[in-house]
């Protein structure tokens, strides 16, 4: 053979040219979609394994198609099988259908400042505010800026500036990723006055520390730990004898009172006690859009909203979209998860291993514990049921399409189902089944990565297409043994 012939069987000469891949229909329609550079990319990543002989040049347009980001954003879309409803990493709280579809009417021009019928200047967001007023009542004025962090600070900076804030030293906390309250109180030129101790604080402490450069009394809900044992705090009421304004930041978001949570304070209860101000995160409890929440009276929350910071820290239109429907609208996804029932899990869940096991995967159903999270009463257990897989499944699941992200616990892989959508159990045993045959291809050796990938791609599609079909749970048992050695054939 001569090495002109060689160099012309190298089937690497076929490898589609990126000009030509780029005016294959579904990768132009997504360059007007995705934008170029995403595209050209995904084009580069599958001519790549080409080269590499990880596929055939005939099928690098189907695995750039396949490579395809769904959106022009690095974001990637994850369940939830981790058992904490807000978990921080995560995004904390899932925004409703309500609100996903604000934020969509609310994406173009609209009218957040701006009054149509008189065609003039309006107050911005004043539907939001209306919303927010007419949940707590109570509340005399409230206005929203970015975050909880964003609500103190307004707050340390109008009422405490070069004053002091009194505040427990129980009560001075870390709210996660090395952020601490007292360094964020401090930043705004306002300096700490901490009485009491770590365990116990009195109502005299705050007596003694109140003088002439008190800027306000500070109660935080320790949202995050719980300190048991020879303890003491005071309440907001009896803080709210003492004089100075009381500023109370309940983090959590609770709005009014939740049976679930008996230790978790909320904003309706904090301002009948007498608080001047309540702070609070938009996007714990309450399940909406990262927020800031201020209620309080007409004086105060008035003067926050006059400050010039007030400026630097306002919501942009879609916040206020997502937390008008997430107060108006039904129930948020968090507060679901929060309330599901333990007993329709176990169902879901044993279901699950089932189906599952009738593909010899190594599933089984098992109790298991999920928490609030995002900062939100701790210690309190939330009774529900996980899918218990090997451990290697925590890793390969983590890697899919659509990635989950489970629990690694003593030595298993826990995909707990309070977070997960029931109607998205067909999808999660599509994802099992994917990770299936890459756990055991890690285990057995062998098999080139593309050919994993093929079938795992092949197995995880037939599950969910047995599940749109709703075949019966007799043919999917009989199916089962046979198909985890001839996936390739549907
Ligand atoms: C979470 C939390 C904050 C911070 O709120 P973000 O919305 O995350 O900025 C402040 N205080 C308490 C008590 C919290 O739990």
């Amino acid at each position: 053979m001569t090495t002109a012939r060689r160099a012309a069987d190298d089937p690497r000469r076929r490898i589609p040219g990126t000009d030509s891949l780029l005016a294959d229909l579904r990768l132009a329609d997504a360059a007007r979609r995705l934008g170029h550079g995403v595209v050209k990319e995904a084009v580069h990543t599958a001519q790549r394994r080409a080269r590499g002989g990880e596929i055939p040049p005939e099928a690098v347009a189907d695995l750039a198609t396949a490579l395809l980001p769904r959106t022009a954003g690095t974001l990637r879309p994850v369940l939830n099988a981790t058992g904490v409803v807000l978990h921080t990493n995560l995004g904390r709280a899932p925004l409703s259908a309500a609100a996903v579809e604000a934020v969509q009417a609310a994406s173009g021009y609209v009218d957040v400042e701006f009054d149509t019928e008189s065609g003039t200047r309006a107050r911005r967001g004043r539907g939001t505010l209306a919303a927010l007023r007419a949940v707590v009542p109570r509340a005399e004025e409230v206005h929203v800026v970015n975050n909880g962090a964003a609500a103190l600070v307004l707050a340390a900076t109008v009422l405490a500036a070069g004053r002091e804030i009194v505040v427990s030293r129980g009560e001075l906390i870390e709210i996660g990723d090395g952020f601490r309250l007292p360094d964020l109180l401090v930043s705004t030129g306002a300096q700490l006055r901490e009485v009491g101790t770590t365990n116990r604080t009195h109502l005299d402490d705050y007596r003694r520390a109140i003088g002439p450069r008190t800027g306000f009394l500070l109660k935080i809900h320790p949202s995050n730990f719980r300190v048991e044992g020879f303890t003491s705090s005071v309440s907001v009421a009896d803080l709210a004898t003492l004089g100075p304004p009381v500023v109370a930041d309940i983090g959590s978001g609770l709005l009014t009172a939740d049976p679930v949570l008996p230790e978790e304070p909320d904003a309706d209860d904090w301002l009948a006690q007498g608080a001047d101000l309540v702070t609070a995160s938009g996007d714990k409890l309450l399940g909406g859009p990262q927020a800031g929440l201020l209620l309080g009276t007409r004086e105060v929350v008035d003067a926050l909203r006059a400050h010039p910071l007030a400026r630097a820290l306002r919501v942009d239109k879609l916040t206020l979209a997502a937390l008008e429907a997430t107060l108006l609208g039904p129930r948020p996804p968090a507060f679901t998860f929060l309330h599901a029932d333990a007993q329709e899990l176990r169902a879901r869940a044993e279901e699950l291993a089932r189906r599952l096991t009738a593909r010899q995967i190594p599933a089984g159903a098992v109790p298991s514990d999920g928490i609030v999270g995002g900062g939100g009463a701790p210690g309190v257990g939330l009774p529900g049921w996980a899918v218990r897989l090997p451990s290697g499944y925590t890793q390969a699941l983590r890697a899919g399409e659509p990635c989950v992200v489970g629990r690694a616990e003593r030595g298993h892989c826990l995909l707990d189902l309070r977070c997960v959508p029931a109607e998205r159990d067909g999808e999660l045993a599509g994802a099992v089944l994917r990770a299936s045959t890459v756990v055991e291809a890690e285990h057995a050796g062998g098999r080139s990565a593309a050919e994993r990938r093929g079938e795992a791609e092949r197995r995880g599609a037939a599950e969910q297409r047995g599940e749109a079909e709703q075949r019966s749970e007799a043919e999917r048992r009989g199916a089962g043994s046979q198909e985890r050695g001839q996936a390739a054939c549907e």
